[in-house]
């Protein structure tokens, strides 16, 4: 064995022994909610496709008319030949969708982050990050070589303390937060935290993967609080049934992105198939708002059945700690048809399965899937 393979050997190993090492499961995913591993059914309830639209016929024929007459690829960076004319259409329907004068799309969430925070902060400057905020926000912090605070999750006193004791140090200041949290479905406290930004000319960015389509009519938390947020990060990749990002933004601070975000220069643009998705997608949530109540409904629905706390969103948390205990849980319900993968650190600091919730499910489903949790617990 090489060195490099023993490395990587004795790391694997000492994972493993933790609960901790992670392994890829091939899995199809059909309409409503629906998944294929190993040739057996399952019904899926820990994906990000809300509104249950990457199946859907006129998101799908978008795509695949796209594919057809435009190519599979971009073939070059946006700023080359890679800048396809659905990418404006698709940029000018966020902004207006988010309320903000202009939108960047980038090649996923992951990469808005670590392209947008450098541009704005640099190594004189602070970047003070809620502790559970997704790891793309983290790594951009880093990236930008600011002084990066955590304060503890949701917690508006220890912000409001850090900028008063650091803020007068630094000529610049990005508060960052995901505005709905990914593992635990709380919403940040944008009301509080939006003043706080004003108070100490902090610039506040809002990362919105899990709350467009289903939180503040669809158009996410800075328009469930009534604030303006100037920095709203998003994905296409969940709700918009997609692949790729996005910053909606004022016009004038798109084009210093568009101008100097790494990730977005250095990077090929997005295929025509993943925009025409989409843009699709935002016209179906946009068009049908009944199909955004589904999810939220569905989830309080389960939450009631098992006697967890009342959801805020169609993510639902259920704490275990002991990452065996999670995996054994999420092999139980695997076991019943359920798919619920179980999340473990250092993704989360206590292992939990997180279950979501979809437009695509059915009622008896959620139904279904509380009496397996409830037989579970009981066993
Ligand atoms: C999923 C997620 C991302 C990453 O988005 P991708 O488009 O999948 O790269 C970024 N931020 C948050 C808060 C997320 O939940």
């Amino acid at each position: 064995m090489s060195s490099l393979d023993r490395f990587a050997d004795a790391k694997l190993a000492s994972l493993e022994a933790r609960s901790l090492r992670r392994e890829l499961v091939s899995t199809h995913r059909m309409a409503e909610a629906g998944a294929l591993r190993a040739g057996a059914g399952f019904v899926e309830f820990c994906g990000n496709d809300y509104l249950s639209l990457t199946h859907h016929p006129r998101v799908v024929a978008a795509s695949a008319a796209a594919a057809e007459r435009y190519g599979t690829g971009a073939g070059a960076s946006r700023l080359v030949t890679g800048n396809h004319p659905l990418l404006a259409e698709l940029e000018a329907e966020l902004a207006a969708f988010r309320g903000s004068e202009d939108c960047v799309v980038f090649g996923s969430g992951y990469l808005t982050n670590l392209g947008v925070l450098p541009c704005f902060v640099g190594p004189d400057d602070l970047v003070v990050v809620d502790a559970w905020s997704h790891a793309c926000i983290h790594a951009g912090s880093s990236l930008s070589r600011s002084r990066v605070v955590r304060v503890p999750h949701a917690d508006v006193d220890a912000l409001a303390e850090t900028l008063e004791r650091h803020r007068a140090d630094h000529p610049r200041c990005v508060v960052a937060t995901d505005g709905v949290f990914s593992m635990d479905g709380d919403l940040a406290p944008l009301d509080r935290l939006a003043g706080l930004c004003e108070a100490h000319d902090a610039w506040l960015l809002v990362d919105d993967a899990h709350a467009l389509g289903v939180v503040g009519e669809g158009r996410g938390t800075a328009a469930h609080f009534g604030v303006e947020v100037p920095l709203q990060v998003g994905t296409l990749s969940k709700t918009l049934a997609s692949y790729g990002g996005y910053l909606c933004a004022s016009r004038t601070v798109c084009d210093l992105v568009r101008t100097r975000a790494r990730s977005f220069i250095y990077s090929t643009g997005l295929p025509p198939s993943a925009v025409a998705a989409a843009l699709a997608a935002l016209r179906v949530l946009r068009d049908e708002p009944a199909r955004r109540e589904r999810p939220l409904a569905l989830a309080t629905r389960f939450t009631r059945a098992v006697g967890l706390p009342d959801p805020q969103t169609p993510i639902v948390p259920w704490v275990l700690d002991d990452p065996g205990v999670a995996l054994a849980a999420s092999a139980a319900l695997e076991h019943r048809g359920f798919l619920v993968t179980a999340i473990r650190p250092p993704t989360v600091p206590t292992a939990r399965l997180r279950f979501t919730f979809a437009a695509g499910h059915t009622d008896a489903q959620v139904e279904a899937l509380a009496s397996a949790v409830l037989d579970w617990e009981g066993a």
